[in-house]
This record gives structure tokens, C-alpha cells and sequence, in this order.
């Protein structure tokens, strides 16, 4: 690996933490173009999926919405809210033995397990 793509690489990573938040690779994206505008969107989304893959991030994917990236690593649970799309984690114990007790499922090896849940967020609930 060149010079370069690693320090792009870091400056990906960096922005994901720095956001603080579960982003879309668009909004990694143009956090970074603000600052390094030759960078492409293409070795952004690149970067995101390797980071996601060393386990730098996490890489959380929510049927019919963008995949968010996640600075948490460890196994957290997520909710999303309906309205505007926000998502927040959920502070409670991960269920460890959720995949061992209905591993017999179709002969399935489990390699991982996401829980979206849904609702409402407050500031949306303000807004009625
Ligand atoms: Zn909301
Ligand atoms: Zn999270």
C-alpha cells in the first residue's frame, strides 16, 4: 500500500470517528471534499468498505436505506427513526447467546447478527 491511500485511508477512519454519529458514505464523502477536494468519492466508499472490513468501523446496513458506518466497534444494537432517518444506539446488554440458541435454524452457521429497531426519535415527536 502506497503513502498516499494510507493517509487517506486514516483521513476516512478519522472522519467516521470524528462524526460521531452513524454516516452514510456520502456525508463521509463530502465531510472530506470540504477539506481535500481532489479526493473522489469513489476512494472514499473504497475506503469505508476496507475499514469495515479490519473491523476499524462498522458497517451497519439497514434494508432500503444507505448503509451507515459506525466509529462503535463492539456489538451494539441500533434504532431508526421512521421519520427522518436518524440512528442512535441502544445502550443495552448485547444478547450473546441469541445465535447459539436458534442455531439449529435451517442448518445455518450464523456469522453475525444485526437489531434495527424502529421508531419515532424525540425530536421528531416534538416536531409532531
Ligand atoms: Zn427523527
Ligand atoms: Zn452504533
Amino acid at each position: 500500500m502506497n503513502k498516499r491511500s494510507t493517509i487517506q485511508r486514516a483521513l476516512t477512519l478519522e472522519t467516521v470517528k470524528k462524526l460521531q454519529r452513524h454516516v452514510t458514505a456520502d456525508e463521509v464523502y463530502d465531510t472530506i471534499v470540504k477539506k481535500y477536494p481532489n479526493i473522489s468519492r469513489g476512494t472514499v466508499y473504497r475506503n469505508l468498505n476496507v475499514l469495515s472490513e479490519l473491523g476499524e468501523i462498522r458497517k451497519i446496513e439497514i434494508p432500503s436505506e444507505a448503509v451507515r458506518y459506525d466509529y462503535l466497534c463492539h456489538e451494539h444494537y441500533h434504532v431508526i427513526c421512521i421519520k427522518c432517518g436518524q440512528i442512535f444506539d441502544v445502550e443495552m446488554e448485547f444478547i450473546p447467546d441469541l445465535e447459539v440458541r436458534i442455531k439449529d435454524t435451517h442448518g445455518f452457521e450464523f456469522t453475525g447478527h444485526d437489531i434495527i429497531f424502529k421508531g419515532i426519535c424525540l425530536e421528531c415527536n416534538l416536531q409532531g
